[in-house]
């Protein structure tokens, strides 16, 4: 992993250790010696991460830290605070400040790489899917991304804890911050997981309990596909360095040595929840935003667009196994005439009730599109032509035998005509399936309307 890291003290000599180690490591560094160089340093640089001193004259540390995570360019830049061992307080401060972990002077390597590794790790994550959201941001102009970190308070945790008196004294530490579940085993971690009402947002796994495989716990949590992101917070004791580094190799995201500092146990457990929260949220936000370029924002049917990409792969793949698919093209009758008669607003009531007998018409696998104004197609995957007919005639009575509501207490009738094609060979295309149900669509029309005609 190369990242470049900003590397933030006021004494050369402090500057000068970690741009060694880091450099070392493949890291890139830059250096800065006061708060003022440090902000000017973000700007210009635009690092990965942060290690910043606390002491420093003019602006210190925490208020360097402040400024960039108020600042909505630069609060998704990692920042690490080094604090001297004296100062408990400064953490804590840190912590306040917004800073997302800490170091103690003298830095230890382990410390400094897992930190380092494990943060930018999480700030590439984040940095695609920024993009991502600016991508799509240009496109459909509705991606929100989160503006600030998202607090951490009440987070849903799970604590895999064989030892019941451990147990006890982390439940008292954590119980006014967060909803704590224990689990005592790998069965009971696995079954916590499945049944959780929420998903957990951080797991705390204490490792070097007699007969208890904490490595094993970890790597089953991170092969299920829902747990993969999901962070794991390791509890070592200082003698366990072979196992602490497994752990790290194996994607755990922090650990904290024994005896636990109770102060840094809170803090690194939010620490983690926020990311989580923060991640989620950018995730959220992409999937809405994808959801959005592939649906019609009336109906909330799928669009043209996703009917063309998608159903080139259906024919692929239901033609080549010589399978059956088929197609409604479906399309109001006089719609015109809605709009003429009872307003722009009333057609768009009647669009979005078509579209809702549509959907429940139909099954699940069933891709039911709005292509054009009122023209929708419904595409049939595993269906022949025969029992196309029969849903293409369900839906018409379903539109034709019900007055559609249009507001105000005024209901209207609404009929829809239907062409129905189907794969023939496997060399038929969608462009040529969707024109025979196009072209049976106008047979009806032509017949008078308010029927299904299938194609010749
Ligand atoms: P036919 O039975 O031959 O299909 O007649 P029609 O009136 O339904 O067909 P035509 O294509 O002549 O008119 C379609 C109308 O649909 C014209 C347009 O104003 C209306 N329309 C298209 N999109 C929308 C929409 O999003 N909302 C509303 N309210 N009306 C729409
Ligand atoms: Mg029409
Ligand atoms: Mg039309």
């Amino acid at each position: 992993m190369t990242a470049r890291v900003l590397v933030v003290d006021d004494i050369a000599a402090n500057v000068r250790l970690l741009e060694a180690k880091l450099t070392a490591e493949y890291f890139e560094v830059v250096t800065a010696m006061n708060g003022v160089d440090a902000l000017d340093a973000v700007q210009r640089t635009k690092p990965d991460i942060v290690l910043l001193d606390v002491m420093m004259p003019g602006i210190d540390g925490i208020e360097v830290c402040k400024r960039l995570k108020a600042n909505n360019a630069t609060a998704h830049i990692p920042v690490v605070m080094v604090t001297a061992l004296d100062q408990p307080e400064d953490r804590l401060k840190g912590l306040r400040a917004g800073a997302d972990d800490f170091l103690t002077k003298p830095v230890n390597d382990i410390s400094l790489f897992s930190r380092v590794k494990s943060l930018v790790r999480l700030k590439m994550l984040t940095d695609e899917l920024r993009e991502r959201a600016d991508v799509n941001n240009g496109t459909v102009g509705q991606i929100t991304k989160p503006a600030a970190l998202p607090n951490a308070s009440n987070g849903h945790v799970l604590l895999v804890e064989p030892r019941a008196q451990a147990v006890e004294r982390m439940q008292a530490v954590m119980s006014g911050e967060h909803k704590l579940a224990v689990a005592i085993d790998l069965p009971s971690t696995m079954a916590a997981i499945e049944h959780a009402a929420t998903p957990f947002e951080l797991i705390i796994v204490s490792l070097g309990a007699e007969g208890f495989d904490g490595l094993r716990l970890v790597s089953q949590i991170r092969s299920q596909d829902a747990m993969r992101q999901t962070p794991i917070l390791v509890i070592v004791d200082p003698i366990d360095q072979k196992n602490l580094l497994r752990a790290l190799d194996m994607g755990v995201n922090d650990y904290l040595m024994r005896p636990v500092d109770k102060q840094e146990l809170l803090a690194r457990a939010a620490t983690q929840i926020k990311r989580w929260r923060y991640t989620e949220q950018l995730r959220g936000s992409v999937k809405a935003s994808m959801e959005m370029a592939i649906t019609d924002g009336l109906t909330g049917l799928y669009n043209r667009r996703y009917l063309e990409t998608h159903m080139g792969n259906l024919v692929d793949h239901y033609a080549n196994r010589g399978k059956v698919l088929s197609v409604l093209a479906v399309d109001a009758d006089h719609f015109k005439a809605v709009n003429d008669t009872y307003g722009h607003d009333a057609g768009d009531a009647v669009l979005r009730e078509l579209a809702s007998r549509m959907t429940r018409m139909t099954r699940g696998a069933d891709l039911c599109c709005r292509v054009g104004g009122e023209e929708f197609v419904v595409v049939l995957p595993g269906t022949d032509l025969p029992v196309a007919r029969q849903i293409g005639e369900r839906l018409r009575l379903a539109v034709a035998n019900g007055p559609f509501d249009i507001g105000g207490g005024k209901m209207i009738p609404v009929t829809v005509s239907i062409g129905v094609s189907t794969l023939v060979g496997f060399d038929d295309t969608p462009a040529d399936i969707l024109k025979r149900a196009d072209e049976a669509l106008y047979a009806a029309k032509r017949d008078g309307r308010n029927r299904v005609t299938l194609a010749a």
